[in-house]
């Protein structure tokens, strides 16, 4: 069927380039498939990428607007591989997934004349609170592709067996003329025998079979900074995939998660804690020794403390990642009530009881003795 490639993107026949790729870009974000999971999602953001692949291409344009939406003129001929994306401002991280699954991952972005850029990959890696307060040099596997050492990205088994491609002379393109209805049609697509490379290969690299990238799980050292926060992100440039024949390689984005700890709850830069003490060390005070995030630490406890009292342990927490001094660690004290007596301490109990007017008679709740007042 006919497409009307205007309709598509909802712009007047004479907007402009412009406005054809901020049309293009609002409707691929709103039907992108990883984004929009209704059914025919997928679809339909394959048919605004083929609208703009011709409405954005000055030539291809002309000729869609000189044979209106007539297919002859125009399918199969239509060509991603001369389409680049990049102009749009998207890159190979935002859409390479959709377009590996749509295209079969023979979809380039780049085309033959413009180098393509490595695609950019992520990673999860797991750190423990300790290794965020401190910083570490975390090692992380990684399979990505890597441009063949052998040929060096080109392919090719050695340089003479690059030639020109006898098909399109080296143009990438080739025209294919037909008889249609309407007359002769020539339509340029990209030469089907170098794939609008311009070159063909005559013996291919052994190590890469010609595709110039050989796969290999490397490892690297990810150096994670002091003040971390859970889920951030760290973006390692260059060190994504290959890109294409000498191209920039993409970039590599570390996701840091952050382990809960056993003890200590993180908020900010602070870490929290309760620490059990006895009933005598909250009356006659004490130093108790209670866990840090560096190692044990001496907090004194005053005379008089209520159970849940909070202290402060200054510059004892998370350092800030932008380098604004040390959190605090916040101590709650629960006052812990003793759970094995021997007879002498449970008489002594009983005569602090008495001594302090209390009845010290087990099994009488709170509000049997408030009935008992009144
Ligand atoms: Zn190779
Ligand atoms: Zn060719």
């Amino acid at each position: 069927m006919a497409k009307d490639y205007y309709d598509i993107l909802g712009v007047g026949k004479d907007a402009s380039k412009k406005e054809v790729k901020k049309a293009y870009k609002n409707l691929a974000k709103k039907y992108h498939p990883d984004l929009n999971k209704e059914p025919g999602a997928a679809e339909k953001f394959k048919e605004i990428n083929e609208a703009a692949s011709v409405l954005a291409d000055d030539k291809k344009r002309a000729k869609y607007d000189q044979f209106g939406s007539a297919e002859s003129s125009f399918s199969p001929g239509f060509d991603f591989n001369k389409f680049d994306f990049s102009d749009f401002g998207f890159n190979r991280f935002d859409f390479g997934s959709i377009f590996d699954d749509l295209f079969g991952g023979g979809f380039s972005f780049g085309g033959s004349r413009r180098q393509r850029r490595g695609s950019d990959l992520m990673l999860k890696t797991e750190i423990t609170l300790k290794e965020a307060a401190t910083g570490v040099k975390k090692e992380v596997e990684l399979p990505r592709m890597e441009t063949c050492p052998d040929c060096s990205g080109s392919g090719a088994y050695s340089q003479s067996d690059i030639k020109t491609c006898d098909n399109c002379k080296g143009r990438g393109m080739a025209s294919v003329t037909r008889r249609t209805p309407f007359g002769v049609i020539s339509t340029t697509t990209a030469c089907r025998k170098c794939n609008g490379q311009g070159k063909t290969i005559e013996r291919v690299c052994e190590k890469c079979g010609g595709k110039g990238k050989i796969k290999k799980t490397v490892t690297l050292k990810v150096d994670i900074p002091a003040g971390i926060e859970n889920n951030s992100s760290l973006r390692l440039q260059g060190e994504g995939q290959a890109g294409d024949r000498g191209a920039q390689a993409g970039n590599l984005y570390v996701v840091v998660k952050i382990k809960p700890h056993k003890v200590f709850e993180r908020v900010g830069d602070d870490l929290y804690i309760e620490v059990p003490i006895s009933f005598t060390q909250t009356v006659f005070g004490a130093k108790i020794t209670v866990p840090t995030i560096d190692g044990e630490a001496e907090l004194k406890i005053p005379k008089k403390t209520q159970t849940d009292t909070v202290f402060r342990m200054k510059g004892k927490g998370i350092p800030n990642l932008r380098g604004r001094g040390r959190g605090n660690q916040l101590v709650k004290v629960v006052v812990q009530t003793p759970k094995k007596l021997n007879k002498k301490q449970k008489e002594l109990l009983k005569e602090f009881a008495k001594e302090s007017g209390e009845d010290a008679t087990p099994n009488k709740s709170f509000f049997e003795k408030l009935k008992d007042a009144f």
